[in-house]
């Protein structure tokens, strides 16, 4: 039986980015044959619209580019993410790197000025802190 991964909706073509866009599609076909894939979009679950204002972390917060505080929001959606996964049995997740709800290893670093800083996306913390091992389109080779 394939086991079920948590993949970001964006990264299967769902144009929910706060642009309305998606990202270029990854190649789903060596996911497929050994997983089942069940979109998830924190942003999305925590209430927020698409298109929608950027928002980046700033320490604990998280904020819109107009200085909208979206922490609970994001919050809200971290924590819709994680009871999808649990729903599922997911043990892992697949998510876009970057974002400041799906990023691992490196986000925006909270000045809006494209600047990129160590760190992790709410969302993809929490998971990572019940157990779930996540990873970024970059390292979807640990996956197969
Ligand atoms: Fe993609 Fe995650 Fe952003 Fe949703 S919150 S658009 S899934 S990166």
């Amino acid at each position: 039986m394939k086991e079920n991964l948590i993949i970001s909706a964006c990264l299967l073509g769902t144009p929910c980015r706060y642009d309305g866009k998606s990202v270029k599609k990854i190649d789903l076909a060596p996911l497929l044959e050994r997983y089942n894939l069940i979109p998830i979009c924190p942003e999305i679950y925590g209430g927020l619209s698409t298109p929608r204002i950027p928002s980046e972390r700033q320490g604990a917060r998280v904020v819109m580019k107009d200085g909208t505080d979206v922490t609970e929001a994001f919050r809200r959606g971290a924590e819709a993410t994680l009871n999808f996964a649990k729903l599922n049995g997911a043990r892992r997740a697949l998510l876009k790197a970057k974002s400041p709800s799906c990023g691992k290893g490196e986000i925006y670093d909270g000045s809006f000025t494209a600047t990129l800083t160590d760190g992790v996306g709410v969302a993809a913390e929490l998971l990572i802190s019940m157990g779930i091992e996540v990873f970024t389109e970059d390292e979807m080779d640990k996956l197969l």
